[in-house]
């Protein structure tokens, strides 16, 4: 399957691109939204990050017919200034930022992200980092496990599920997809079992801890207004109400500081049409702001 870019449309249009511009894709995944910008921009680049080299690979593929236009870098966001650098460029003229995980990362079970699948419990997004999901699960106390599933992903029966891996892990590791999906499973009263499937939070919290993910959208966030043009506008989607809680704290900090316009005053959600085609959209939620000085 491939990955279907989430609110395309609305992504140029808060953009409000301008030809010729610099921008850049944080988080390229396939290179949806990169090549809507480009096909909309027949004179503008753009700078592509991941830190999936799996995502970079997929994305250059899928850009083969842009490639003058186009440079990637297999480093994270949260290193944008040293990436722009390298390429001598000091502000862009706008910002894509779509977090949360891609379609193409779930669908490959080795890495570990879905419950759908037996895999060993990994979800690193960057394969060159250390920490794996299955550290987590069987190294952290009882109570930091509980408080990763109910501060991420807001798991209703996170110390339940925690004291239930604890008790588990003293006998033998947790090894894989399956075994954590089991016991959050058992976890969970019959009668809430059909719904959104039991270990899609926990899921979601230990992707979110491994990869560090608000801590990297927060240093990433106060970046952001050093590296845009006057009038460049900064287009971020989130995922969760963790990651749409710190953008929209940073844009407001960035009004009142007299730098930021902001231009969604309430955040943007895809149509219910985007919503039942790609339930990766469901829980979308855009924001963005214009640099004014
Ligand atoms: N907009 C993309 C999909 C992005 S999915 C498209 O249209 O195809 C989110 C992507 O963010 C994933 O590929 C993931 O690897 C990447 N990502 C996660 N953390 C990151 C980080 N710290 N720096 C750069 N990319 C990151």
């Amino acid at each position: 399957m491939t990955h279907v870019p989430v609110l395309v449309r609305e992504v140029v249009s808060y953009l409000k691109l301008r030809s010729p511009g610099v921008y850049l894709d944080a988080t390229v995944g396939c290179g949806g939204h990169a090549k809507s910008v480009l096909e909309a921009h027949p004179e503008s680049c753009i700078i592509c990050m991941d830190v999936d080299s799996d995502a970079l690979g997929m994305a250059s593929i899928n850009l083969s017919d842009y490639k003058k236009r186009v440079k990637f870098f297999n480093k994270s966001y949260t290193a944008v200034r040293e990436v722009l650098s390298e390429s001598g460029i000091d502000k862009v003229s706008g910002v894509i930022a779509d977090f949360g995980v891609s379609s193409i990362q779930l669908d490959e079970a080795a890495r570990g992200f879905s419950f759908k699948s037996e895999a060993p419990l990994d979800m690193r997004m960057d394969k060159r980092t250390f920490l794996t999901a299955r550290d987590v699960v069987n190294t952290l106390s009882e109570e930091e496990l509980a408080d990763i599933f109910y501060i991420y992903a807001q798991e209703k029966f996170s110390r339940r599920i925690a004291r239930r891996i604890v008790d588990i892990r003293k006998k033998k590791m947790i090894n894989s997809t399956k075994e954590l999906s089991d016991i959050v499973v058992s976890c969970y009263p019959q009668r809430m079992r059909h719904n959104l499937h039991p270990a899609t939070k926990v899921f979601q919290s230990l992707r979110i801890c491994v990869n560090r993910e608000l801590e990297n959208i927060e240093k990433f966030i106060e970046v952001v207004p050093s590296i845009l043009e006057k009038n460049a506008r900064v287009v971020v989607i989130s995922y969760h109400s963790g990651e749409d809680r710190l953008v929209k704290q940073k844009f407001r900090e960035g009004r009142s500081d007299g730098y930021y316009s902001i231009i969604t005053k309430k955040p943007i959600e895809p149509s219910d049409d985007e919503k039942n085609n790609n339930p990766r959209s469901r829980s979308a939620k855009l924001r963005c702001a214009e640099k004014i000085v």
